[in-house]
C-alpha cells in the first residue's frame, strides 16, 4: 500500500521476481481491460467501484491458484476493500502474510509521477488522488493492525535499490 508515486509497482515487480511470486495490480488489470466508463473514472482520479474491483481480485485468483503466493498492488484501497480481504483470509481462502506500508513524501512522489505521462499524473488530479488516498486509504493501515495484521512501514523515499533493501530486510528475505 502508498499512495500514487510511492513506487508500489516497481517495488512489486521486483519482489516478485525475487521471491517466485505472481505480481497482480488493479491498477494495471484496470488499464489492459480498459472501458469508456473506467477511463472516464480513472483519467479524473476516481477510484472504480468495490464491487469491481473485488471481482477483478475474484478473478486474478482463479486464474493463479498454483503457485499460490502473491503481492497484491494497489488492493485494498477503501475500508470495504480491506474487511473483504480479511474476510477472506479469516475464511481460510488464503494468508495474508503482511502488508508493506509504503510512505513517501509529497514532493518526492509528485517528482516520479512527472513525466510517466499517465493522464492521472496531471498535477491536479495527483493532488486529488494523494488527498484520497489520505481520507480513504491510509486508515486501512490502522484498522489491518487492529485486526492483528502484520504491517511493514517502509521508507520509500530513497532509490530504488535502496527502497528493495529495506523491504528485503523487513521481511528477513
Ligand atoms: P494505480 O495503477 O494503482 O495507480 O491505479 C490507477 C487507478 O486505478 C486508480 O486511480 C483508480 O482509479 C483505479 N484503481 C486501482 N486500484 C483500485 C482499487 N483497489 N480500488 C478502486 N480503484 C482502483
Amino acid at each position: 500500500m502508498g499512495p500514487a508515486g510511492a513506487g508500489k509497482s516497481v517495488q512489486g515487480n521486483l519482489l516478485a521476481k525475487k521471491l517466485g511470486f505472481i505480481w497482480i495490480s488493479t491498477g494495471d488489470y484496470l488499464r489492459q481491460h480498459i472501458t469508456e466508463q473506467r477511463k472516464a473514472q480513472m483519467s479524473a482520479g476516481h477510484l472504480i467501484s468495490d464491487q469491481e474491483i473485488i471481482q477483478i481480485i475474484e478473478d486474478c485468483l482463479t486464474d493463479i491458484t498454483e503457485t499460490g503466493k502473491l503481492i497484491i498492488d494497489g488492493f485494498p484501497r477503501t475500508i470495504d476493500q480491506a474487511k473483504w480481504l480479511v474476510d477472506q483470509h479469516k475464511k481460510n481462502r488464503f494468508k495474508i502474510t503482511a502488508v508493506l506500508n509504503m510512505e513517501v513524501s509529497k514532493d518526492i512522489a509528485k517528482q516520479r509521477l512527472v513525466g510517466r505521462g499517465r493522464e492521472d499524473d496531471k498535477e491536479e488530479i495527483v493532488d486529488k488522488r494523494h488527498n484520497d488516498y489520505e481520507i480513504i486509504t491510509k486508515p486501512i493501515i490502522e484498522w489491518f493492525k487492529d485486526e492483528g495484521v502484520l504491517v511493514h512501514e517502509i521508507d520509500a523515499d530513497g532509490s530504488v535499490d535502496e527502497t528493495t533493501q529495506i523491504i528485503l530486510n523487513k521481511l528477513k528475505v
